[in-house]
């Protein structure tokens, strides 16, 4: 077991951690530990700058996507809300408009 930080508020060495969070039981500070959240999920996931990506991100298609089943590709340019990063060659499940549930790969989105 790695020593917990102290808290960036206010200094304190009693902090602990409660379910992925560090919590300052003195000044009740919450934060997380980002690079820990990393090492959880195991998952990296770059766009197509090498921006890291996020659970909740907004991205924006860089090039016409080929839907199977679908009448027309993904534009080029769709803005795609509040994406969820999954492992896999398509890391990104995502709602866009006028297809529904999608899989996308980050190579070929980039954050807004
Ligand atoms: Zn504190």
């Amino acid at each position: 077991m790695s020593q917990l930080p102290n808290c960036p508020q206010c200094g304190s060495e009693y902090t602990y951690e409660d379910r992925g969070l560090f919590v300052c039981p003195e000044c009740g500070h919450e934060w997380s530990d980002a690079q820990s959240a990393e090492q959880e999920s195991g998952l990296v996931v770059k766009d197509a700058n090498g921006n890291l990506l996020q659970d909740g991100d907004s991205v924006t298609v860089i090039k016409d996507l080929k839907v199977k089943g679908a009448s027309g590709p993904i534009k080029q340019g769709t803005k795609v809300k509040n994406i969820r990063l999954v492992e896999g060659d398509h890391n990104i499940d995502c709602k866009i408009d006028g297809f529904g549930a999608m899989s996308l790969k980050s190579e070929f989105v980039k954050k807004n």
